[in-house]
Parts: structure tokens; C-alpha cells; sequence
């Protein structure tokens, strides 16, 4: 049986390792990518930007050398051009000799990701005007980072990508001016009791944040020198964009169905409308399971637990269940601070038109007694959740201590469709060298229904 794969991204090296787990030599696996460098982690790019892994081929996520089986073919620059429903093969051109061929398939899984946005500006084919994805982006950036001529640069986007990208930069003693159109930085991650908090340290940190910015052009004579705002003009030796992404779904129009802003359309198998054909990862919107509704949520992890359903069903007539969804789940350490936010939020809520009611909770990490010195820091926690059923739908943590993997505590919570009630009772430990008598997220649903802490 031949599988043949779009993209060797994190959906692509997921379905390569479900295929081998489940069905082992049965299978005839071809990956196909475009680009030269095979499985680039964008996720890591941040840890090699700031030095913490020096040698850039170590970022990835797999080396073809590490499927060394017979049925697996990793081919890297070969870009998949066209499919061709009706006698189940796929046109592939390789770009090392242009030459073209025909490859079949049985099975075929897509996932060709996206690309960022440049901004439609005047002046973005300057020189210096950079996006942040992928290997090439992540070598350029980096020469940048150790470039003394670069003193000013200019961060578009305040979303998590361009959060790495701005404290990068600021680390290596950067001057750095941070702009988004929305009128907090994370804005689309974390409610504004929490981004104000980060606001703040971003400028304690030095890095100049400007909202509500609305970029009308990068000026220079052939490489950048400053971005234009309404009434501003910001030095700039060194732009990074990261302000959206589209999907790389140009070369499916007409063949494979797409909505109206280029996403794949798929059904609830994560099957596309041609037969054998599906597709998984961030070319594709995905069911949220708190909002009842598919979004775009741009994460590795989405695209992994994708592969691994399509996979596992892959040979069924009918898949025996539907893909479960996911909640949405990331975390980041923006300086001193670490947050991990999961399922909606009150932006995303708005957006996928649902009501939540927000609750915010702030208190010390351990027992009172406890002096701040020895770690007893400040925590915040915030929740989401249905106004009528107190279903959770989102929360997040926040705090100089590390308390992310709480986040995850939510997220299960959120995908098992927990209630406030739920989580004001569950039991948690309690050990006064970690946290209080009741857990911080005991607490924080326990305010919600109007109970002492
Ligand atoms: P992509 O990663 O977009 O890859 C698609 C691949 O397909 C590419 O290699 C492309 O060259 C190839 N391709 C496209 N079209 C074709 C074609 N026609 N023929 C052949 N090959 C083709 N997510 C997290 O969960 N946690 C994080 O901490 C995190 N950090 C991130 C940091 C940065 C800076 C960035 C940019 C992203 C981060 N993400 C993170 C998001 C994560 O990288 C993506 O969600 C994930 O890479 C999506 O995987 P994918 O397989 O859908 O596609």
C-alpha cells in the first residue's frame, strides 16, 4: 500500500511515525518537501536565536537518516505541483533538475502548512524586512542578532512569535520596538489583567511596545531604515514580521476544496472532498472542542494529534469515530515570566461569537508564612467558562515562577468538559515547598462562586 506525504513538518513526521508503529513494512511511505533542509522545528528557533542550541541542524525534528527503513523515501527539495484524483497519483517536480514526475498513491496526506505574511505595504521588498518561519528565516535572523550594524530593530506582530523574536533581539542588546494593531501585546492569548503585567515587564525589560499601530509603509533607500505608522516613523535597521500567516494551498485550488481565505476544507475524518485524500496541520481549520466550532490553531500539537487520527483510521471504510478535537494549548516565558494559556479566551471567545463570563484570581504561590525570597511569588490565574452551565472554556496561568504545567491541568480539564464546580473540588496536592492548602486553580474556581479563599 503506498502513502505518499505532503511537507515534512510536524504532520508529516507524525504520520511517518504512526505508519511505521501501526502498520510497519506493509506500507510504501514517500514523503515529499520542497525546501532543501528536512524538518526544520520553528518552535526551537528562539533557543537557537539566544545560543542555548549553537548548531542550527540539531533544530529539526527529525533527519531522514533517522528512518533508515527500506519503505520509507524522504524526499526533500521535491515539490508536490499537482493531484490527480482520478488516477490517484501526485505530479512532483524535484528542484535540484527541474525534471517532473508522476508518483501513485493510496493513501495521500497533506500537510503543506502555511507560509507568514508579508505586510501589503509599500517598501516590504526592502532589504531587512524579515519573516520569522522555517530554516532560512531562522540562519538570516540569526547572522542579524550578532550584526553590529544592526542597532534598531523593529518587531511587527506582539503575538508569540513575535514576543521570541523581540526578546532575541533585546538579549543581544538590541534596541527593540514591538507594534501590533490590536492594543496589547498577546492580546489574542491572554486577557488584559495579564497582559498588562507583561506590558509592563516588557518595558522594564527595555523594549519599546507600541498598540494600536498601524503600519502604512517601511521606508529606506535599499534596505530598511523605518516603519511608518499613522504619525510616527520608528528607526528600523532590521524589520521581523510576524503578522499572520497563510496556508500553502495555491497549487490545490480548483482540485482540492478550500474556503474563502485558502484553508482546506475537511470533514470531521479530516477528509478532504477527493477520496483517500486528507489533510491535517496549519493548512487546515481544526474543531476547538470548547467553542463547538473549527478555527485556526496554528500548533505543532494540533497537527501531531491530526496525523495520529488520520493514521489510526486510515484504512477503515468508514472511520470507527470522528476526530475528537482539541482545546489549544501554549505556553511562553516572556523574560522573568512564564504563562501557558489554554482554550479560549475573551478574544477568541468574541470571535467564534461565544458568550463566557472571566474570572481573574491572583494570589501567592505557597502559604502566607512563607517569605517571598525563599519563592513565594505572586500567581495569577484566569478563567473562562459558559455563563449558564459554568462549563470551563479557557484559562490561563501567569506568574515569575514556573507554573505552566497548570496550564495542562486546564486543558484536561477543558477537554473533559469540566465545570467551575468541578475544579473548586478536585484534589490536588499539597506540599507548602509548592503551593498552598488548596491549589491555585481550587481557589481560583472557588472565588468564582463567591467562597472565601
Ligand atoms: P508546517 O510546519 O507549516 O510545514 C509545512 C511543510 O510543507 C514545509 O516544510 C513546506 O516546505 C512543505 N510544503 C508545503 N507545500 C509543499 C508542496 N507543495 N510540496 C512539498 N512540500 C511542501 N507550535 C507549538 O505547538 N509550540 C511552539 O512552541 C511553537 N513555536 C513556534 C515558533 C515559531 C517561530 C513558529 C513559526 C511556529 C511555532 N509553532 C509552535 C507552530 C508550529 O511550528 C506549527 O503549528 C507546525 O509547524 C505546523 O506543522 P505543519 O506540518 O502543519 O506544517
Amino acid at each position: 500500500t503506498k502513502v505518499v506525504i505532503v511537507g515534512a513538518s510536524h504532520g508529516g513526521h507524525q504520520s511517518i511515525l504512526e505508519l511505521l508503529s501501526r502498520y510497519g513494512e506493509e506500507v510504501e511511505i514517500t514523503l515529499f518537501e520542497a525546501g532543501d533542509y528536512v524538518s526544520f522545528m520553528s518552535c526551537g528557533m528562539e533557543l537557537y536565536l539566544e545560543d542555548q542550541v549553537t548548531d542550527v541542524n540539531d533544530v529539526r525534528n527529525f533527519r531522514p537518516e533517522n528512518f533508515p527503513q527500506s519503505n520509507v523515501h524522504i524526499l526533500n527539495n521535491h515539490e508536490v505541483k499537482a493531484i490527480h484524483a482520478d488516477k490517484k497519483t501526485v505530479t512532483v517536480t524535484s528542484l535540484l533538475d527541474n525534471s517532473t514526475k508522476d508518483y501513485e498513491y493510496d493513501k495521500l496526506i497533506l500537510s503543506s502548512g502555511v507560509k507568514p505574511n508579508s505586510l501589503p505595504v509599500p517598501g516590504n521588498e526592502l532589504e531587512n524586512v524579515y519573516l520569522m518561519r522555517g530554516y532560512e528565516w531562522a540562519t538570516r535572523i540569526k547572522d542579524k542578532i550578532s550584526d553590529s550594524n544592526i542597532k534598531n530593530v523593529a518587531v511587527i506582530g506582539a503575538g508569540y512569535i513575535g514576543i521570541e523574536a523581540a526578546e532575541a533581539f533585546r538579549k543581544a542588546g538590541k534596541e527593540v520596538t514591538l507594534l501590533d494593531v490590536i492594543d496589547r501585546p498577546l492580546g489574542t492569548y491572554l486577557d488584559k489583567e495579564m497582559t498588562d503585567i507583561l506590558e509592563k515587564h516588557l518595558k522594564e525589560k527595555g523594549i519599546k511596545v507600541v498598540t494600536g499601530a498601524k503600519i502604512t509603509a517601511f521606508t529606506g533607500e535599499r534596505q530598511v531604515s523605518a516603519v511608518q505608522i499613522a504619525n510616527e516613523e520608528i528607526r528600523a535597521d532590521l524589520v521581523i514580521q510576524a503578522a499572520g500567516v497563510k496556508a500553502n494551498t495555491e497549487w490545490l485550488k480548483g482540485v482540492v476544496d478550500l474556503d474563502d481565505r485558502g484553508w482546506i476544507v475537511t470533514n470531521e475524518y479530516l477528509q478532504t472532498n477527493l477520496p483517500d485524500v486528507y489533510a491535517v496541520g496549519d493548512a487546515t481549520l481544526v474543531y476547538s472542542i470548547p467553542a463547538c466550532a473549527k478555527m485556526p490553531i496554528a500548533l505543532a500539537t494540533v497537527a501531531r494529534r491530526e496525523a495520529r487520527y488520520v493514521v489510526k483510521h486510515l484504512f477503515e471504510k468508514v472511520p470507527s469515530e470522528p476526530f475528537g478535537g482539541v482545546v489549544g494549548s501554549s505556553a511562553l516565558s516572556v523574560f522573568d515570566y512564564h504563562f501557558a494559556a489554554s482554550g479560549l479566551n475573551s478574544f477568541t471567545a468574541e470571535k467564534a461569537g461565544i458568550a463566557v463570563r472571566t474570572a481573574y484570581y491572583e494570589d501567592t504561590l505557597r502559604p502566607k508564612y512563607v517569605p517571598e525570597k525563599y519563592g513565594n511569588t505572586k500567581v495569577s490565574i484566569q478563567l473562562f467558562f459558559d455563563p449558564m452551565t459554568h462549563q470551563i472554556l479557557g484559562g490561563a496561568v501567569l506568574s515569575t515562577y514556573d507554573v505552566t504545567a497548570q496550564g495542562n491541568v486546564l486543558a484536561l480539564a477543558i477537554q473533559q468538559k469540566l465545570t467551575i464546580e468541578d475544579l473548586a473540588e478536585a484534589d490536588f496536592f499539597f506540599q507548602p515547598g509548592f503551593d498552598r492548602q488548596w491549589s491555585l486553580l481550587n481557589l481560583a474556581a472557588q472565588q468564582v462562586l463567591g467562597e472565601e479563599a
